[in-house]
């Protein structure tokens, strides 16, 4: 059994609420969801995080906008907006170490990020 939360997460170990899967990628909502719509687009492969990244990751990064695209279109915030963001490491506060793109929207977003 994997130790890694979000590979448990894809495995069906632990309940999210899943927003959207196949076979190679899992979006689920935050638990802790900081905006009024925050899923995490999540690679069921383990990838601690961008800087992990293989040139055969290629076509699962390309198919996770794909899918980025797809869920804000069903999750309402296509037109107004929202904002894809991936953690990476200690500046920014990675807290999970396991690729993860949170899309928040629902709301107006302040600029710059604190
Ligand atoms: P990061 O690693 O980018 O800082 O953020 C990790 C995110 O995962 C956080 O927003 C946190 O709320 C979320 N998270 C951590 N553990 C769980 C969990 O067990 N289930 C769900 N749905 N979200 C989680
Ligand atoms: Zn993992």
């Amino acid at each position: 059994m994997s130790v890694c939360i979000f590979c448990r997460i894809a495995a069906g170990e632990i309940e999210s609420k899943v927003a959207y899967q196949d076979e190679s990628v899992v979006v689920f909502h935050d638990a802790n969801p900081v905006t009024p719509v925050h899923v995490l687009i999540v690679p069921r492969e383990h990838i601690e995080n961008i800087m992990a990244l293989q040139e055969e990751h290629s076509k699962l990064m390309g198919h996770m906008l794909l899918i980025t695209a797809k869920v804000a279109r069903e999750l309402g915030v296509a037109e107004t907006g929202f904002r894809l963001v991936t953690n990476t490491n200690r500046d920014a506060g990675q807290f999970v170490p396991h690729l993860h793109w949170h899309l928040l929207g629902g709301r107006a977003l302040g600029w710059p990020p604190g």
